[in-house]
Order: C-alpha cells, then sequence, then structure tokens
C-alpha cells in the first residue's frame, strides 16, 4: 500500500493511474478504522479499480470541540488493516487540508432535518471537506456507508450541484453478533452495551409494527419515553421519512427508512434501517402498499 501525505503526490500519481486505464474507487473516512470501514474496502478493490482511502478527522464537522480532542486516532493501527486488505493507497492529509467552509453553496433542506436539527454546522462541514477531496481526486466512485443515510443524500446533491462524474455506492451497514451498528464511538461505551442494543432493537420493532398491519405515526413519542425509561440519557430523534428526499411521509406512495439518535453516556449514537416495500401514510398509519 503506498501512502501519500501530500496533495501533489496524489495528483502525480492518480494521473499517472489513470493513463493506464484505471479507475478510482474513494472512500473517505476519519480513521479509527474498523470493519463497517473494512466492508467498503473490501468493495471498493475491483480489477482495474484503484482503492484509495483518506483518514482525515474533520474539524469543521464537529460541532463540539471536545468530541473534536476525544475522537480516537489510531492511525498505525490503521495503517495495518488498510495494508492487510489490500487498499492501493492510503491519503494522509495535513491537519491544515482545510480550513474553511465553503460558503456559497446551499445545502437544501436534507440538511436541516435528523442530524442537522441539532448539531449546527456539521453538513457544511462535511460537504466542504468531500468537495476539496473530489476537486483533488476526481474519483469515478466514492464508497460510503448507509450508517450516514443522511450523509449520502447531502453529497450526492453536492457531486450533482457540481457536475462531478463520480458516482455513490452506497453499501450496508456492518452490524455486530448483537445488531448494533458498528461504529468508532462504541467504545466510548463499552460498559453499557445493553442499552447501544435499544437503537437497533427499536428500529426492528417499528419496521415490523409497519409490516404487520400498519404503525400509527403518534406511537413514535412512545417508544421515545420508553426509551429514556429504559435509561437512555436522550432521544435525539426518531422519524419515519422518505428515502429520496427525507420528507415525511404522505398519501404518495414512497419507499422509507426508519431514523434514530440517541446519547448514551454523553456519546451521541445514529443508525437506521430501510423498509423494504414502499408505504404511505393514511390516517395517521404508516402502511404498506401492494
Ligand atoms: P467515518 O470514519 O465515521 O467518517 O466513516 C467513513 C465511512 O464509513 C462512512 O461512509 C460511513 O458511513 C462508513 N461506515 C461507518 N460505520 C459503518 C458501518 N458500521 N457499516 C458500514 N459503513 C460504515
Amino acid at each position: 500500500m503506498l501512502l501519500i501525505k501530500k496533495e501533489k503526490q496524489l495528483k502525480d500519481e492518480i494521473t499517472n493511474l489513470r493513463k493506464f486505464g484505471k479507475k478510482i474507487n474513494f472512500i473517505p473516512t476519519m480513521g479509527n478504522l474498523h470493519s463497517g470501514h473494512l466492508s467498503l474496502v473490501e468493495k471498493a478493490k475491483k480489477k482495474d479499480h484503484v482503492c484509495l482511502v483518506s483518514i482525515f478527522v474533520n474539524q469543521l464537522q464537529f460541532n463540539d470541540k471536545v468530541d473534536f480532542r476525544n475522537y480516537p486516532r489510531t492511525i498505525e493501527k490503521d495503517q495495518f488493516l488498510l495494508s492487510e486488505q489490500k487498499a492501493d493507497i492510503l491519503f494522509l492529509p495535513n491537519s491544515d487540508f482545510i480550513s474553511k467552509n465553503i460558503s456559497n453553496y446551499n445545502l437544501g433542506d436534507e440538511s436541516r432535518k435528523l442530524c442537522g436539527k441539532d448539531r449546527k454546522g456539521h453538513f457544511l462541514g462535511v460537504v466542504s471537506v468531500i468537495l476539496r477531496f473530489l476537486k483533488l481526486i476526481e474519483p469515478d466512485y466514492m464508497f460510503l456507508g448507509e450508517k450516514d443515510f443522511q450523509q449520502t443524500i447531502i453529497i450526492n446533491k453536492l457531486i450533482n450541484f457540481y457536475n462531478f462524474k463520480t458516482k455513490i455506492k452506497v453499501l450496508p451497514t456492518i452490524r455486530n453478533s448483537k445488531g448494533i451498528a458498528i461504529s468508532s464511538r462504541n467504545q466510548f461505551i463499552k460498559n453499557e452495551v445493553s442499552l447501544i442494543q435499544l437503537l437497533p432493537q427499536t428500529l426492528i420493532q417499528i419496521k415490523k409494527d409497519v409490516e404487520n398491519g400498519g404503525f400509527e405515526i403518534k406511537k413514535i413519542n412512545h417508544y421515545k419515553e420508553l426509551l429514556e425509561k429504559k435509561g437512555i440519557e436522550k432521544v435525539n430523534y426518531l422519524e419515519i421519512l422518505k428515502v429520496k428526499n427525507l420528507e415525511h411521509l404522505n398519501q404518495n406512495y414512497s419507499m422509507a427508512r426508519i431514523f434514530i439518535s440517541a446519547t448514551i453516556s454523553g456519546v451521541r449514537l445514529i443508525d437506521n434501517i430501510l423498509i423494504e416495500r414502499g408505504v404511505i401514510l393514511v390516517g395517521g398509519k404508516v402502511e404498506m402498499c401492494d
């Protein structure tokens, strides 16, 4: 695996690879790699494609300074895992890779929902660094995890707005044996695994409710209260939204996802699942469509 720290070297390397007909598969990460990240690497490794992974803890997307400072940094282990996984290039930009947000970009409605409500500035920070990467790398494909589904929608919009040729591949969330979405933040709450487990359990329960005759939307509050009663510090959101644009459901057929975010012992976690068949909202009830 080639380790590159300088932009110029990366640019030259990419130009060279393209001369040999290689396509660039890019995976942006913040490091502290786990099996979720590595599943993206696995999928990005294809004949005639170069698997390029970046590790950069982007300060702009942290709305909380302490969270940024405490974010786990494990570069040596990450490097080892990536070479074991046979990634082709690891790009490790300096901390000054990006210092300010793009100012003239309208993030749109999707960015004001879910994580956009209580993480002020988060998505502007995300698109700012992704735009920087897009301009530098011009990847053919970008591999993202559906765990951060809202982010995939916002990045897709950014790509279309700036007319990049990059196509996004959204890959399934990797979970542990307890159904918990693997995340760098889980390790901060080791002693409360049973609480973390309530997140996927709630998503699955609501999905089952929808499938078994419908789900009264007002029951969302009941689920939130239940979670907080069981010891979850705060449910930041629990919503069923359209996959396409994160809008609320209505009488029109749409594919939907159930989204949750909760804070446990000061650590903010997110998760979501797809309802595999189309749904409609009638009389305050989410129902399957035939
Ligand atoms: P991060 O390092 O948290 O910025 O994540 C980098 C990429 O890995 C993002 O596209 C995430 O959605 C993806 N990712 C993180 N956790 C998982 C997981 N458990 N399963 C699949 N993809 C993941």
